[in-house]
């Protein structure tokens, strides 16, 4: 596999080596199977980047959990408030449920919290997130980010399951975007 990329109009140095990434997910399984072993937990996999991610990890948890595939669509209200983001495929009954979110990567956090207070507001008795990869310098919210598999400078990044335009998803390592 080649050290540079490109996708459409930009050029991607290799960053993390798959190995790296794979270390980092095992990990992740672990501190995980601690916490949520006797819990019955609810993963919950964002569609679509995190489905890469979510199943290098759910693979290697050995407890008994149910799996839930959500989307966030945005979508322009017709409030002034602009942006306004809808859950889609969430069809269960959570109340009372530990709900993990599985995600690619937290940036600024604002997709968490978003997320954080809806599955709140429909009954989980908690939420926790955890991401493969995640932007510290970037990230604004107050909520912990429990399970953190590798932090990463601001940089926009692609591979494992993170797409640039939709391409990159399939790249088995993460590339860093080349900036001049
Ligand atoms: P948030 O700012 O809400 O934490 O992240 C929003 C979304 O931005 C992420 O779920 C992800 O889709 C996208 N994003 C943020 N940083 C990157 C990046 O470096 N690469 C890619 N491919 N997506 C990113």
């Amino acid at each position: 596999m080649s050290e540079k990329v490109t996708l459409l109009d930009k050029t991607f140095v290799k960053y993390i080596n798959r190995e790296e990434v794979d270390e980092a997910i095992t990990r992740l399984a672990k501190e995980i199977m601690l916490e949520y072993r006797y819990d019955d937990p609810i993963l919950l996999i964002t569609l679509n980047g995190a489905v890469f991610f979510a199943v290098d990890l759910i693979k290697q948890l050995d407890f008994p959990c149910r799996i839930s595939c959500v989307k966030l669509s945005s979508y322009s209200g017709t409030e002034s408030t602009g942006e306004i983001k809808n859950l889609i495929g969430l069809n269960e009954d959570i109340s009372g449920k530990r709900i993990l979110i599985l995600e690619d990567i937290v940036d600024t956090g604002q997709t968490y919290v978003h997320l954080y207070n809806m599955l709140m507001k429909a009954g989980a008795k908690d939420v926790r997130m955890a991401t493969m990869t995640m932007k510290p310098d970037a990230y604004k919210a107050d909520l912990p980010v429990h399970y953190v598999g590798i932090n990463i400078p601001n940089k926009f990044v692609v591979g494992r399951g993170l797409d640039y335009d939709g391409y990159g998803r399939n790249l088995p390592d993460i590339y860093q975007v080349i900036t001049d």
